[in-house]
């Protein structure tokens, strides 16, 4: 479904990104997981348009997107729920959401999304109305979440969903992640909280100061001690 071929990404004279090969298959969750400034966030800003690579190319079911522009990815079917809670925080729930389905012109769409998200979180469902800096961090983090899924996405990307959050929130943002999974649609995650993200996922990705280290089926990973060490804290 997402195939990456080669990518380098710089700001500046700084490489975020050298020579980065992977790919993603329809129904699957992948887990990029790597430490600070590895270059997982510059990596999926990069797929979703709102950074340019310098080289190499992304395919999304083909097509080439790596020239195309953030709103042309969002129509072919990607949506990238950011890092930090970027809501619109003097908005209402009603209205973030609605300007995730900004690129739906059917109405009925619109609607069934509505519907989908509001049943998959009731939390925002019982504070449709109210101004989105009221909510909990949380509850932010679902409606970027809830946002994103807005577009009907065929891949949804979750940059650090669990960041910042109480333990017992993060494990119904997990909770939720299941569902989505359900529902078929493919996710590329992000994660300082590699543990969380590799029990939801197929495979994971481990990236090393901008490139590749390995990749393994999830399950392994987090049996594998080099793993277990670098990445999920154990001794
Ligand atoms: P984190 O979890 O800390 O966000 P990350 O794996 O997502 O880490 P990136 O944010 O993609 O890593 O950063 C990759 C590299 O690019 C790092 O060396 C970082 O310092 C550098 N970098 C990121 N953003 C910028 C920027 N706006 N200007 C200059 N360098 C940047």
């Amino acid at each position: 479904m997402l195939e990456i071929n080669n990518l380098s990404a710089y700001y500046g004279n700084i490489c975020a990104l050298r020579g980065v090969s992977f790919h993603v298959d329809a129904g699957e969750t992948v887990a990029l997981i790597g430490n600070n400034g590895a270059g997982k966030t510059t990596t999926v800003r990069t797929i979703s348009g709102l950074m340019k690579a310098r080289e190499g190319e992304i395919r999304f079911m083909g097509e080439r997107i790596d020239q195309l522009r953030p709103d042309q990815i969002v129509r072919l079917g990607i949506s990238h729920s950011p890092e930090g809670r970027k809501v619109f925080p003097s908005m209402t729930i009603r209205e973030n959401l609605l300007m995730g389905g900004y690129i739906v012109r059917d109405p009925k769409a619109v609607n069934r999304s509505l519907e989908y998200v509001l049943e998959l979180f009731p939390r925002l469902k019982e504070r449709y109305s109210q101004l989105s800096e009221t909510l909990s961090g949380g509850e932010q983090q679902m409606l970027a979440i809830g946002r994103a899924l807005m577009s009907e996405p065929k891949l949804l990307i979750l940059d650090e969903p669990s960041l910042g959050l109480a333990p017992l929130i993060i494990k119904q943002i997990f909770e939720l992640i299941r569902h989505i999974q359900q529902k078929g649609i493919t996710i590329l995650i992000i994660e300082q909280n590699a543990r969380q993200a590799l029990k939801v996922s197929h495979r994971g990705i481990v990236l090393e100061t901008g490139q590749i280290a390995f990749e393994e089926k999830a399950a392994d990973m987090l049996h594998n001690d080099r793993v277990r060490k670098a990445y999920l804290g154990e001794k």
